[in-house]
């Protein structure tokens, strides 16, 4: 400790990384095995399945070792060749962040860009693939965090998927929290990580790549291989008798299998449940308390994070560092376009249970009132977000 030692937070309602949940900080805890350890080799296969019985799907998936920033790169550069035109679907910051991606590795990037508080139309979509027949890969974010909107991603997934197209979804911060499967929405290669709705520490991706995929890597002579971009070097390594491209991350590995047990166990309706109703008390909340919600439609609000828009005249970085300080409340920022405009309320993992609706409600609007903005009730605020909780509790 030294004299200048910020207190740890009282709770971090972020939208990642987020808190683990204790049964992960357990695992973290444990020795590290050595990756070629019959142990470990038998429990790489073992979370291997346990991802696919969480993703519902027919094939196994792929871990890369990093945050999934590495699996939304490697993404793009193993499938999307130079000959391609890809379609980027723009709603937020991350989808615009794809984009450049694509770019890189694209013969032309076309582009839907929509306001960041209004979410992507399968109509759209629809309108573009028939006039750009030659769109060969489609790139999708399902919920653009920086805004805290979700797009239809079956919908977008339909239309694409009707025109022969190949589609990658961004759900690394929806997965787990919501109902987001990988070949419900005909994703040809599907993002997410530990870090958000699976209450995990940052450090791993995980992905779905459907065998139309894997056969357009294969064809994909600039597809990376002996990379840490490649996605292919790991296509076998959920066998026990593969060898790794190098070496696996096992204490990630050893968070992640814990965190895939917590949400097997409890059930993955009941997991989305109480990320929908913490959600759904937060809008009630912030709303009554004389909020505006960042998204242009209710409907379109996350269940995995509240944006909320912070009102003319107020510094959104002083706020949070009031409501850090004063309250022990940790909250995120917008990121880029959305950084001052509004502040975020995570619902992920650990922190989707519907009191810390009311703990973040209190700690805004508390903030905004102490820094002297207009129109705040603190108390009906409250009172908002626990009526929709009791309700739900019959
Ligand atoms: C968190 C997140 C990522 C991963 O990026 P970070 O470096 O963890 O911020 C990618 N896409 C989305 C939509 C995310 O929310």
């Amino acid at each position: 400790m030294t004299a200048t030692a910020i207190p740890d937070p009282v709770v971090t309602l972020t939208t990642g990384p987020v808190d683990a949940y204790p049964a992960v900080l357990r695992a973290l805890s444990k020795p590290v095995f050595y990756d070629y350890d019959p142990a470990f080799l038998a429990q790489y296969a073992a979370v291997n399945a346990k991802v696919q019985r969480a993703f519902h799907s027919s094939l196994p998936p792929v871990i890369l070792q990093g945050e999934p920033v590495l699996g939304l790169e490697a993404a793009a550069a193993s499938l999307i060749a130079k000959g391609d035109v890809v379609l980027n679907l723009v709603s937020g910051v991350y989808g615009k962040g794809f984009g450049y991606w694509a770019a890189r590795y694209a013969k032309e990037l076309v582009e839907l860009e929509v306001p960041y508080n209004e979410v992507i139309s399968a109509q759209a979509v629809a309108d573009i693939l028939a006039k750009r027949p030659d769109i060969a890969v489609v790139s999708l974010c399902h919920h653009d965090t920086p805004s805290g909107t979700i797009n239809p991603a079956l919908a977008i997934g339909a239309v694409v998927k009707a025109a022969g197209k190949l589609l990658i979804v961004d759900a690394v911060s929806s997965f787990g929290g919501m109902e987001i499967l990988p070949e419900a929405v005909g994703a040809d290669i599907f993002v997410t990580g530990p870090n958000k709705c699976l209450g995990c520490p940052p450090g791993l991706s995980l992905l779905h790549v459907s065998a139309a995929a894997w056969d357009k890597i294969a064809a994909n002579r600039d597809a990376p291989v002996a990379s840490i971009l490649s996605i292919s070097d790991w296509k076998r390594a959920h066998e026990a008798d593969q060898p790794f491209p190098f070496t696996p991350s096992v204490s990630e590995i050893n968070a992640l299998d814990a965190a895939l047990d917590v949400y097997l166990a409890e059930g993955e309706q009941a997991v989305w449940a109480r990320h929908a109703l913490t959600a759904r008390a937060c809008r009630a909340g912030v709303q009554a308390a004389g909020l505006r919600l960042w998204a242009a439609h209710e409907d379109i609000a996350s269940p995995t994070c509240t944006a909320v828009a912070i009102p003319e005249g107020i510094d959104e970085a002083k706020l949070r560092a009031l409501i850090r300080s004063r309250y022990g409340v940790m909250l995120s920022s917008g990121r880029a376009e959305t950084l001052g405009k509004l502040t975020r309320i995570g619902h992920m993992g650990t922190t989707a249970r519907p009191i810390y609706a009311v703990v973040a409600v209190a700690a805004i609007a508390g903030g905004l009132q102490a820094m002297g903005a207009k129109g705040i009730d603190v108390g009906a605020g409250v009172a908002a977000a626990m009526r929709v909780i009791d309700l739900a509790a019959g």
